[in-house]
C-alpha cells in the first residue's frame, strides 16, 4: 500500500503530541518510527490506524483520503509490544480469528491458518495456548494472526520490546524476511536504534512531536540532518568549538555551531607514531573497558572527553598513557544547516 500523510497534527488537550508530520511511503517498504519515548510515535501510528483521529491533516492510502473510514476497513493488521493473544484460544484459533470475523468460509479460513503456520514456522504448535508458549513463539503467534487477513499495511508497535536479546535479534531478521516475501508494507515503532538500522528500509526519526529527518538506515547515520538525529543514533560526543583543535582551525564562524564526533572518526597511537603529527591533539588515556572484541576507550582532549574503540590486536594502551590523537572528521551544526568537515 502506498502511503501520504500531509500535515498531521494531534493535540491532547492543549498537548500538542505530533507536530506538522509530512510523509509517504512506497508499496512494500518496511520502515521504522524511532525516537525516544513520549516523542509521538504510536499516536501516529494510532492515527494510520483510525484509532485515533487527527487533529488536522490529511492521511492518503492508494491516493484515496481516509480520515473518516473506520479502523477495520482500512485493510490494516496489528502487533502490539504485550502480544495480545487470546489466552483461551489455542494457535490456530488465534490465527483464524480475524478470518472468522470476516465470515470466510472454513475451508479456506483452514488453508489460510496452515498456510500462516508453515510461514511464520509455528508447525507443531497449532493446538498449544498461548500460556504454553515462549514470548518469541507468541510474537510470532501475533504476526501470524495480523497477517491472516492479507492487510495491505501492517503496524507494528514496539513489537519486539518484551522479547530477551538473544530471540529479539533472531526475530527481528525475521520478521524483514518476511515482510519481503510477503510483499507487504510495514511500519514498526521503537525506541532502539539499532533495531531500526538493522530492520528498516527507511526510518523516520520523530523527536517533541516532530520528523526530524526520514532517510535509509545508511543516511540517517552517515548524513544526520539535525543534532538530535546525530546524536541519538549511533555513538557520538558534541564539541562547542572545534576551531581549536588541529586539523580543524578552519573552522570558521564558530558562533552557534556545535561539532559532533563518532568514535569511528577517532584514531588514537602513541605519542609519535603518527605521521601526520600536525593534524594531531596530544590527549590522555582516561578509562580502557575491555568489550569482548574490541576495546572501549575514553580519551581526554583539553577539556572535553571522547569516546573510541580500538582493536585487539593493536598496541594495549594504560590508563594515564599521553596518546596522539587523530580526529579524521566530524560533523558540524548550526542553526540553519549541517555539514561535515574532514581534517585538514
Ligand atoms: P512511547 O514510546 O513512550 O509510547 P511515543 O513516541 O510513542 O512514546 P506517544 O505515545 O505518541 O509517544 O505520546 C506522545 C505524547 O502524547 C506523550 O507525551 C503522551 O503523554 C501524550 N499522549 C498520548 N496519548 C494521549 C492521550 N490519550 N491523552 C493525553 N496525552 C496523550
Amino acid at each position: 500500500m502506498h502511503i501520504e500523510v500531509k500535515n498531521l497534527n494531534k493535540s491532547f488537550g492543549s498537548f500538542h503530541a505530533v507536530k506538522d508530520v509530512s510523509f509517504s511511503i512506497e508499496k512494500g517498504r518496511l520502515i521504522g518510527l524511532l525516537g525516544p519515548s513520549g516523542g509521538g510515535k504510536t499516536s501516529i501510528l494510532r492515527m494510520l490506524a483510525g484509532l485515533e483521529s487527527p487533529t488536522s491533516g490529511e492521511i492518503y492510502f492508494h491516493g484515496q483520503l481516509v480520515n473518516q473510514v473506520p479502523p477495520q476497513e482500512r485493510g490494516i493488521g496489528f502487533v502490539f509490544q504485550n502480544y495480545a493473544l487470546f489466552k483461551h484460544m489455542t494457535v490456530a484459533e488465534n490465527i483464524a480469528f480475524g478470518l472468522k470475523v470476516m465470515k470466510k468460509k472454513k475451508q479456506e479460513i483452514a488453508d489460510r491458518v496452515t498456510e500462516l503456520v508453515e510461514l511464520t514456522g509455528l508447525k507443531g504448535f497449532e493446538h498449544r495456548y498461548p500460556n504454553q508458549l515462549s514470548g518469541g513463539q507468541r510474537q510470532r503467534v501475533a504476526f501470524a494472526r495480523a497477517l491472516a487477513p492479507e492487510p495491505q499495511l501492517l503496524l507494528l508497535d514496539e513489537p519486539f520490546a518484551a522479547i530477551d536479546a538473544k530471540i529479539r535479534s533472531e526475530l527481528r531478521t525475521w520478521l524483514k524476511e518476511i515482510i519481503e516475501r510477503v510483499g507487504i508494507t510495514a511500519i514498526f515503532v521503537t525506541h532502539d536504534q539499532e533495531e531500526a538500522i538493522e530492520v528498516a528500509d527507511e526510518i523516520m526519526i520523530i523527536n517533541h512531536g516532530r520528523m526530524e529527518q526520514k532517510g535509509t538506515p545508511w543516511e540517517i547515520y552517515k548524513q544526520p540532518q539535525t543534532p538530535f538525529v546525530a546524536s541519538f543514533v549511533g555513538e557520538s560526543t558534541f564539541l562547542d568549538n572545534i576551531s581549536g583543535l588541529r586539523g580543524f582551525e578552519q573552522a570558521s564562524d564558530w558562533e552557534g555551531t556545535k561539532a559532533l564526533i563518532r568514535p569511528e572518526y577517532i584514531e588514537i597511537g602513541k605519542v609519535n607514531e603518527f605521521t601526520m603529527a600536525s593534524a594531531t591533539e596530544p590527549g590522555r588515556i582516561k578509562n580502557i573497558h575491555f568489550r569482548g572484541s574490541e576495546w572501549k576507550i575514553e580519551i581526554e582532549v583539553g577539556d572535553y572527553r571522547l569516546t573510541t574503540y580500538r582493536s585487539l590486536e593493536k598496541d594495549v594502551l594504560q590508563p594515564g598513557e599521553d596518546v596522539q590523537v587523530l580526529i579524521h572528521r566530524a560533523y558540524l551544526f548550526n542553526d540553519e544547516d549541517s555539514w561535515i568537515m574532514e581534517n585538514r
